[in-house]
């Protein structure tokens, strides 16, 4: 272990390396990657963490990537508060069904009540659309594409855990406009493809694009698409980000019409698109072993640390010196061909005592390489990732087929089958894949629990194969399928 091998260096014996197994205890060792890796720190209000620079760099390159994409495609940038009435809140009625348990109130300013309770967002639809309302007047003013980087607040009751469901986390909400249904259609697939690219070629995580079943849509929206990714250690499917197009019913509440050719009025089209700090759990939990977290090149804060070796008391003091000059010129190099380098040249340490505090927070490389290894790095990364995901998806026929479909979610897999979408057939495939489990263990079937039940993660684009006319529903509840839908437990 990197801690024994720190002390046997006769370095302090202080405790850098990570003493849980990823296999054996999942969430503690998620927990020490996090806290010795300095990402992140726990608060003392619950499902609330504090993002340290380490993680927040991570964020920042994100942010960087994806806001880069979506400015060069015309989406603008700005800020609205972070309060909203309750008036506006409650405008569309599914929308604030689905969040109403989960919103945070303001109710009192130092002592005092106040008059009217205000809401924190949990996301910013009825923030934003009276002021679309005034803006948009018509067909000129369209599109009108939008996007805000703040918090958001949703005070989930489901066990929290760092970055993948916390009760504050930060993300980019858009929220675009349009004329007609096929320019929505067009620009949800295009930012899908935007998120997926934050997955796949920032942070080496494959995903599965698709549509939302309509339980599990937007509240409020016409219809959700999702990146769905997979973290194999656990056999669990975790949403990545889902891109909505809203139709028109945020529009026909709100209020928000343009002109037509002809004088009638005519509501608009509406999206709205979330990526949040999610991001960074799933990388972690996808790529960090035993020795801690793992980067990928792209999105570490620091992709090469430069370790000076061979110093011993034998060494004179130009030596050293000279060690240390050279050590600042591959620095030097490194930065000027634009990598994040850094050296470490504390002399109290030994070099192997650096490599495990290196090592624990995931740089890429260390000594020197050029980014011809970094690039080589990131590749390996996402087809590792992306042959462990494959091995655990499985496709099946029916329930019963080959172990069965619980079965196959007991080997944590991801599973295909054709599905007849229906929310009452999704209600039962979700208490079938929990009972059994439960009937053999007596374990309790909640959301912590290995045994819960399992849910449509998605509809895949790609579908492993065509539905046949007359092909029935796989969990035998006799309507017809529709398409292949994809199951797992779930974050
Ligand atoms: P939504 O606005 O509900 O579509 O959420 C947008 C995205 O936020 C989802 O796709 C999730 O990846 C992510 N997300 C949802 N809830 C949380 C949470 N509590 N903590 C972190 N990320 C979240």
């Amino acid at each position: 272990a990197p801690a024994a091998a720190a002390a046997a260096d006769g370095d302090k014996a202080v405790q850098i390396g990570i003493e849980a197994k990823k296999e054996d205890d999942t969430p503690r060792w998620y927990q020490q990657v996090l806290t010795r890796s300095e990402m992140l720190d726990y608060y003392d209000v619950s499902g609330c963490y504090i993002l340290r620079p380490w993680a927040y760099g991570i964020w920042q390159e994100i942010q960087g990537f994806f806001d880069g994409l979506i400015r060069e495609s015309g989406v603008e940038n700005c800020y609205f508060p972070m309060f909203v009435s309750g008036k506006a809140l409650e405008r569309e009625k599914d929308h604030v069904e689905g969040f109403a348990p989960e919103v945070a109130w303001v109710t009192k300013a130092g002592s005092s009540d106040l008059a009217e309770p205000i809401a924190i967002r949990p996301t910013s639809e009825t923030v934003m659309y009276p002021a679309y309302a005034k803006w948009i007047q018509s067909h000129r003013d369209l599109p009108l594409r939008l996007n805000q980087w703040c918090n958001v607040v949703r005070w989930e009751f489901k066990h929290p855990q760092p970055f993948l469901r916390t009760r504050e986390f930060l993300w980019q909400e858009g929220h675009t406009a349009f004329l007609t249904q096929p320019e929505a259609d067009a620009e949800v697939l295009e930012i899908l493809g935007y998120y997926r690219r934050v997955y796949e070629d920032l942070l080496a995580v494959p995903v599965i694009p698709g549509r939302k079943s309509e339980k599990e849509k937007f509240a409020g929206g016409l219809y959700t698409t999702t990146v769905e990714a997979f973290v194999p250690v656990t056999g669990r499917g975790i949403q990545g980000a889902t891109s909505h197009c809203l139709g028109q019913n945020f529009a026909k509440m709100f209020n928000i019409v343009v002109e037509g050719a002809n004088k009638e009025q005519q509501h608009v089209w509406q999206n709205s698109w979330g990526l949040t700090t999610r991001t960074i759990g799933v990388m972690v939990m996808v790529h960090g072993d035993n020795k801690g977290l793992v980067l990928p090149p792209r999105v570490a804060a620091q992709q090469v640390v430069v370790v000076p070796c061979g110093i011993t008391v034998k060494t004179t003091q130009e030596q050293r010196a000279a060690i240390a000059e050279y050590t600042n010129q591959v620095v030097a190099t490194l930065k000027k061909a634009g990598i994040r380098a850094k050296a470490d040249a504390r002399d109290n340490y030994s070099p192997g005592y650096k490599f495990n505090h290196w090592e624990m927070r995931g740089v890429p490389v260390r000594i020197e390489v050029g980014p011809k290894d970094m690039a080589k790095n990131q590749a390996d990364m996402l087809a590792k990732a992306t042959k462990e995901r494959d091995e655990h998806l499985k496709v099946i026929e029916d329930w019963n087929e080959g172990a069965g479909f619980t079965a196959l979610l007991d080997a944590k897999n991801l599973v295909m089958a054709p599905w007849c979408t229906e929310p009452a057939c999704e209600d039962q495939v979700k208490d079938r894949s929990a009972r059994a489990k439960v009937e053999e263990t007596g374990e309790p079937a909640d959301d912590k629990a290995p045994s819960m039940g399992a849910k449509s993660l998605c509809i895949p684009f790609n579908q492993p194969r065509e539905i046949k006319e007359g092909k029935m529903c796989f969990q035998g509840c006799g309507r017809k399928a529709v398409a292949y839908g994809l199951f797992g437990r779930s974050y």
